[in-house]
């Protein structure tokens, strides 16, 4: 789906600060309103075009604005901070613009850039499906060389934005390897089933994706054919999960700040709620994780900057640190707001729902450990 052109006239999402008040502005009163309807309105679409939030991160000649990834995830966490709904559009969006800024041949770059720099386009990344999550090996997905291109079949689901998405870069098996392919939305085969009723990231315009021989030209290969299992897969989901790092921050952050909120207005006896010591411990270990998930992101963010390889390494840690540290502190953030927090009134139930699915996607906290430990073994070995 396509909107009408951003005029960019309005105030540019370049850094943290223009973020939070783009949130301000945009998200954080509609949030928890978002998350009721399950869907997000038209407007905030165009506001978060108009703003250039959807890739910044690109360089100017292909419609972004050059900012690091360091200060991306600083966006991300104030998006995060506000709806985490809408930053997973922005993740699975980001994934797709960088692979494709990364890896997409000349052509492919200039076809779809400006798009989705823009946002007159949104993207969707699929690799899960029914039978096959963690273990991309599983892939049964099938893309078939042509004389004409490729064939594509089989169903993906889960799909973040898969709702509203224009493109959409599928993952599926050619032979014994797996490669990508950039999909748009009007290819004849493509089918897009609604997803309802999902735990958190309610207003994510989840669908499942079928695709029944979807038939695609030569050129929405991308990448070499057998690489994408390597490389591709690897440094795109290496980009959510830096997003979902900076995303989990900004649930804790909002954690603090509701629980800041209630505390201070919330009686017991004579008491403050906020004056009792177990409240203040609680408070004290959820700035304590917000200040280390930021430190850790960040490093994540200025390794991609300067090329480092660790990065990886550094954001699988962000990510389980900052993902975990998530839900436990949004589970403490109910526990905190009471009866209260169970109900609509306040946003805290949002966010320990929202907080669950951080430990699922973009590798699983079970994932993140046995790589952090596996390469805990790679590191000490002689
Ligand atoms: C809200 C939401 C949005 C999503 N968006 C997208 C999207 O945009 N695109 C997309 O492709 N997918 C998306 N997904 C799917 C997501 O990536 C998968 O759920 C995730 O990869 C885990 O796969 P699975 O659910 O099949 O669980 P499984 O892989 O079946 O795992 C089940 C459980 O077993 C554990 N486990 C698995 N392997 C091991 C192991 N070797 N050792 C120990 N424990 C293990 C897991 O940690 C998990 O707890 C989304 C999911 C959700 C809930």
């Amino acid at each position: 789906m396509t909107i009408s052109l951003p005029r960019r006239s309005a105030e540019q999402v370049l850094d943290r600060a223009s973020a939070r008040r783009f949130v301000a502005g945009h998200i954080a009163g509609s949030a928890d309103a978002f998350d009721r309807r399950g869907d997000l309105p038209e407007s905030l679409f165009e506001a978060m075009a108009e703003a250039g939030l959807w890739a910044p991160f690109l360089s100017a000649d292909q419609g972004g604005a050059g900012v690091s990834y360091a200060t991306l995830g600083s966006i991300h966490e104030e998006v995060g901070r506000g709806c985490s709904s809408v930053r997973s559009l922005l993740t699975v969006h980001t994934m797709v613009s960088f692979a494709i800024s990364r890896w997409g041949s000349q052509e492919q770059r200039q076809r779809w850039l400006p798009e989705l720099a823009s946002g007159r386009v949104q993207a969707a990344i699929c690799v899960s499906e029914y039978e096959a999550g963690s273990d991309t090996g599983r892939i049964g997905t099938t893309a078939r060389r042509t004389d004409r291109g490729w064939v594509l079949d089989g169903t993906k689901t889960w799909i973040t934005a898969g709702r509203r998405a224009g493109l959409f870069l599928v993952f599926a098996r050619t032979g014994s390897t797996i490669a990508a392919f950039l999909v748009p939305r009007d290819t004849s085969g493509v089918e897009i089933t609604p997803i309802d009723g999902i735990l958190g990231t309610r207003a994510s315009l989840l669908a499942t994706v079928g695709l029944r021989d979807a038939e695609l030209g030569p050129e929405a290969l991308l990448g070499p054919e057998n690489f994408a299992a390597g490389m591709l897969l690897a440094g795109t989901l290496d980009m959510g999960r830096f997003s979902v790092a900076a995303g989990s921050v900004g649930i804790v952050q909002a954690c603090l700040d509701a629980c800041a909120a209630y505390t201070t207005g919330r009686m017991v006896g004579d008491s403050r709620l906020r004056d009792l010591q177990l409240i203040r411990a609680k408070m004290a270990d959820m700035v304590t994780d917000v200040t280390a998930g930021r430190l850790l992101y960040e490093h994540a963010g200025r390794l991609k900057d300067s090329g480092n390889a660790e990065t990886i390494m550094a954001t699988w840690i962000a990510k389980y640190f900052a993902s975990t540290a998530a839900a436990r502190h949004a589970a403490e953030a109910v526990q905190i707001h009471g009866a209260h927090g169970c109900g609509p009134e306040y946003p805290v139930a949002r966010y320990f729902r929202d907080a669950k699915i951080m430990e699922i996607i973009e590798g699983s906290s079970e994932i993140q450990r046995l790589t952090i430990a596996e390469a805990a073994y790679r590191r000490s070995e002689p």
